[in-house]
């Protein structure tokens, strides 16, 4: 069990009724990709996001991230309330405050392991990034790649190096975007462990967006997204119901 800060510090993440439509150019045309969302998480809490193409996955990270801002509704990250901040400020919290696992982690390529997970630690703030990232590649399992090229490293190992990069300016929320659809079951099981394990320890708040009910399965709550709106699963139903059943 990880040891939960209490009071208002410990809320990473909170979405309350979060509406995103979009209005295709001068047309009449409009598109509800979320529609009254509310999410709140604490750090060290870990949920599964799932739902079909088209949901408002994608709309609803990016509200998250500050890349785009709700047409009505809250976004707070990290106690900071987007709504609050310009493009700039948006920017700022997004590289202090949170990580970001994607399938294609956009390592560069003439660039080691150590000197991309650096990048990601200067770009976020920490203060020895070279340290840093020698403390993160070990505890991704990689101490004796660190000076390996993204071409050197298997695909489960630049997976790794992108979790590093996630977590390297100790950020409030970690969300990882459908990161294993490249890999193996094994590795892919291996690495959702590992994102879950180390966003636990750090502690941040993860949330991962999966269409794998096994990997839904390793997260605190699963919530389902349907035509914008957000509701509980019946995969997270389950769980609970075979987690109080064993209580
Ligand atoms: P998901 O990630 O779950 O597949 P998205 O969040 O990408 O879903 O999309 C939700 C809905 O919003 C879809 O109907 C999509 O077509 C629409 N949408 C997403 N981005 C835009 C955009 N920039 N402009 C207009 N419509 C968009
Ligand atoms: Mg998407």
């Amino acid at each position: 069990m990880t040891t939960r800060i209490h009071g208002s510090d410990s809320v990473a993440l909170g979405l309350r009724d979060v509406f995103k439509i979009y209005r295709e150019g001068d047309t009449e045309t409009e598109t509800v990709a979320l529609r009254g969302v509310d999410l709140f998480m604490e750090r060290g809490d870990v949920v599964a996001l799932m739902g079909r193409s088209g949901a408002g996955k994608s709309t609803l990270l990016n509200l998250i991230g500050g890349m785009d801002t709700p047409s009505a509704g809250r976004v707070t990250v990290d106690g900071h309330d987007m709504g609050r901040l310009d493009e700039e400020g948006r920017a700022a919290l997004r590289r202090r405050s949170v990580g970001f696992v994607f399938q294609d982690n956009n390592l560069l390529p003439y660039l080691s392991a150590r000197e991309n997970v650096a990048l990601c630690a200067a770009l976020a703030g920490a203060p020895d990034a070279t340290g840093r990232a020698d403390v993160l590649l070990a505890e991704v399992g990689l101490r004796e790649r660190t000076a390996h090229r993204p071409d050197q490293l298997s695909g489960g190992e630049r997976q790794r190096v992108g979790v590093a990069c996630a977590l390297a300016g100790a950020p409030a929320v970690i969300l990882a975007d459908e990161i294993t659809g490249e890999l193996d079951s094994a590795t892919a099981d291996r690495l959702v462990a590992l994102v879950i394990e180390l966003g636990r320890r750090a502690p941040a708040a993860v949330l991962l967006v999966t269409h794998n009910p096994e990997v839904a399965m390793r997260a605190d709550r699963v919530l389902k997204i349907e035509d914008g709106a957000l509701t509980p699963s019946s995969v997270g139903n389950t769980m609970t119901r075979a987690t109080e059943m064993t209580l």
